[in-house]
């Protein structure tokens, strides 16, 4: 009988539950975050200083929380890390490199201490990696000598290594241009079919490209989350912008709340939540995720309470 494509594929499931962690300084980094995520792109948004990272680390098992827990399909995160270990990536924020060691060596070198010792399965794995981030051209130069792009698309690489089934990736795109950053969202969105990736950032655009769910991190409190378009509907019909020459914009912020100010052909376009128009020179807009994000920033109980949103 024929396999049946549909059950190859497998659905993975991970629940954040209360997650909370206190630096020894004081800052409260995490407080009781708690998410579901299953196969697909989980874009988690904040600004610096939100507890992305701190968070990102936890799911990597590099840090312990307080309190709560995490699990991923039928493993306790926190209770055996070394279980899920096998089935996890990685791409940190930053990461260093050997100088002079070529990409096709340091993958052999992180394939042999994952414990892949079969030669030949090693070699099909790193052939694979390698053109899925294509960069078999590039295999035998030194990765100290790699574009930014080229570096980040070698760092999935190498977090993909092992196949894992959760892909957690720390502020990706930041210094990547344009096309490099296209390059890598194309390259996640075809892991992500078969994976539960989590992907922080504070660049609204990484989200509205790529994810299918999402949550707002501020201040280690989740503030909103779901899918774009549902997060971009809580705010419809409560959004409106006026745009000013710079030299108003002083006034204009002094009267309103302004949630976001953008740049347009050198005038300065201004946005606002308010139930009703705030006036004068205000025209009503639909919106985006970047409404969203500054408008959960600036009102985290915007779910709850439409009035107290209002300017
Ligand atoms: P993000 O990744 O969203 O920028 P982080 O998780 O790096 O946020 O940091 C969250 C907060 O915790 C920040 O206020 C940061 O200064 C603080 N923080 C992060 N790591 C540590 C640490 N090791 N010790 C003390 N404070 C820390």
């Amino acid at each position: 009988m024929a396999p049946n494509p549909f059950l190859t594929m497998e659905s993975n499931m991970l629940t954040i539950n209360n997650l909370s962690k206190t630096y020894s300084n004081g800052v409260k980094a995490l407080n009781q975050v708690t998410l579901s995520l299953s196969n697909g792109m989980f874009g988690l948004l904040g600004p610096n200083g939100a507890g992305k990272s701190t968070l990102m680390r936890t799911l990597a098992t590099l840090q312990q929380p307080d309190s709560g827990s995490i699990q991923f399909n039928d493993i306790d995160l926190l209770a055996a890390p070394q279980n899920i270990r096998p089935l996890l990536g990685y791409l940190p924020q930053e990461f260093g490199v050997y100088p002079n060691v070529s990409a096709q060596d340091l993958l052999t070198h992180f394939a042999l201490l994952s414990g892949l010792s079969d030669s030949s399965q090693r070699r099909r794995q790193i052939e694979t990696l390698l053109a899925i981030t294509n960069l078999t051209q590039h295999r035998k130069k030194a990765v100290s000598t790699f574009s930014g792009g080229m570096k980040q698309r070698f760092g999935i690489a190498l977090a993909l290594l092992g196949n894992p089934k959760l892909l957690i990736v720390d502020e990706p795109t930041a210094g990547l241009d344009p096309e490099e950053r296209n390059r890598f969202h194309n390259l996640l969105r075809d892991v992500s079919e078969e994976t539960v990736v989590i992907l922080s950032t504070h660049i609204v655009e990484d989200v509205s490209n790529l994810c299918t769910n999402m949550a707002i991190l501020n201040q280690g409190t989740i503030v909103n989350q779901g899918s774009p378009i549902e997060l971009i509907q809580q705010v419809k019909g409560r959004l409106w912008k006026r745009t000013v020459d710079k030299h108003e914009v002083e006034a204009i912020e002094k009267t309103f709340d302004i949630i976001s100010h953008r740049h347009v052909y050198g005038r300065s376009e201004l946005h606002i939540l308010a139930d009703v128009s705030p006036g004068e020179g205000f025209a009503a807009i639909d919106g985006d995720l970047e409404d969203v994000y500054f408008a959960n920033l600036k009102y985290p109980d915007i779910t709850s309470s439409k009035s107290k949103a209002a300017a």
